[in-house]
């Protein structure tokens, strides 16, 4: 059985956030300020378990589900999460798991995680410069020891490796070409995110926006480039390739380029509400139905029929009304 929602979208993708903890404090995410807000909100043992998070992912399977996207918060500081996966590669319809982490936990556990199955994998990384990282990610963690995990990563089985770095105005712009410097060559693929107003915290202003199209001039002074066809119907990314052969980057333009007319895309908070938007103000309590099957399927599917989201395309209004109004927060449902 497929559903499709007000605007005929199907739904594809399943994002699950396994908490909403973080030991970063990425000031575009989770700034070091709001750690109190946090810790109100952060209940781990009301976070949904693996045994039930595994009847949602079948549900949606059953809709037409066929990708995991396995985020938080830091996923990785949830204990087992290859167990999860191994779990999750057996439910039908489900052809690929993928993990959206910050890296700082990943070197112990990337073994089990790849004999587990999981596919493909997106590390967070917004600067090069220690310093910078430092200033950006609230902590003192070394990148040499996140650039040496993403290159175990894209040495390893793993099918994808992709590297995240949002793009802040007179922030970090400077370090678009030594990242990629660092990445051409290696099969990693760097995505370039303009910073999004997802959530409250961050304050987010448009003058902070760096337009992909931007970055682009910037890059081309570099190295010669041309567009890359999509490879899926939903891709978030635009694809760039180096014509020297030296392998691809990505532009995810939410702000300036909205992507929403085929989001495919659902979202599990930790406490298990279904998000159907990244910038949705509240989500849909499935708890109670976890242990009923049908009615737990039957709701899903409302859900996703019921969904007209386009936040994206509907920005400029709605932040001339309402720029206060309320959006649940990037390290609740995660990327
Ligand atoms: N903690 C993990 C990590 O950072 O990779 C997974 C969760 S994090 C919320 C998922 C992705 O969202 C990261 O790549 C992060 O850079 C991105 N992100 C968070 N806040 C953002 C914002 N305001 N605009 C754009 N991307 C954002
Ligand atoms: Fe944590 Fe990821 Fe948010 Fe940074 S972007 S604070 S690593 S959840
Ligand atoms: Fe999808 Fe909402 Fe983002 Fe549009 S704004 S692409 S509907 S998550």
């Amino acid at each position: 059985m497929t559903v499709t929602d007000q605007l005929n979208r199907p739904v594809k993708d399943l994002r699950i956030s396994l908490t909403d903890r973080c030991q970063f404090r990425c000031t575009y995410c989770l700034p070091a300020e709001h750690v109190d807000v946090m810790r109100q909100q952060s209940q781990p043992e009301n976070h949904m378990s693996f045994a039930d998070i595994i009847k949602v992912t079948a549900a949606f399977a059953e809709l037409g589900v066929s990708k995991i996207r396995l985020t938080g918060g830091e996923p990785l500081l949830r204990k087992g999460v290859d167990s999860l996966i191994k779990s999750i590669k057996k439910i039908k319809g489900i052809d690929e798991v993928a993990l959206t982490t910050n890296a700082g936990l990943l070197d112990p556990v990337l073994d089990d995680l790849i004999d587990a199955g999981l596919d493909r994998i997106t590390i967070s990384l917004d600067a090069i410069e220690q310093d910078l990282f430092e200033q950006i990610t609230g902590t003192q963690f070394a990148v040499d020891k996140i650039l040496q995990s993403i290159h175990r990563c894209a040495g390893s089985a793993l099918k994808q490796v992709k590297v995240n770095c949002v793009v802040q105005k007179n922030i970090n712009e400077h370090q678009v070409i030594p990242l990629l410097s660092h990445f051409r060559g290696t099969g990693v693929v760097v995505r370039f995110i303009e910073f999004m107003d997802v959530g409250n915290l961050n304050q987010w202003q448009s003058n902070q926006v760096v337009n992909s199209a931007d970055l682009l001039n910037q890059i081309t002074t570099k190295w010669p480039i041309k567009p890359k066809a999509a490879s899926q119907i939903g891709e978030v990314a635009n694809r760039y390739e180096f014509i020297d052969g030296q392998g691809e980057f990505g532009m995810i333009s939410s702000i300036s380029e909205p992507f929403c007319h085929d989001c495919n895309r659902a979202r599990l908070s930790p406490s298990g509400e279904v998000f159907t938007c990244l910038f949705a103000a509240s989500g849909h309590d499935i708890k109670p139905l976890l242990n009923t099957p049908d009615q737990l399927l039957d709701a899903i599917s409302q859900i996703w029929q019921g969904r007209a989201d386009q936040y994206s395309v509907q920005r400029q209004n709605i932040l001339k009304t309402n720029n206060k109004h309320k959006k649940i927060e990037m390290f609740m449902i995660g990327g």
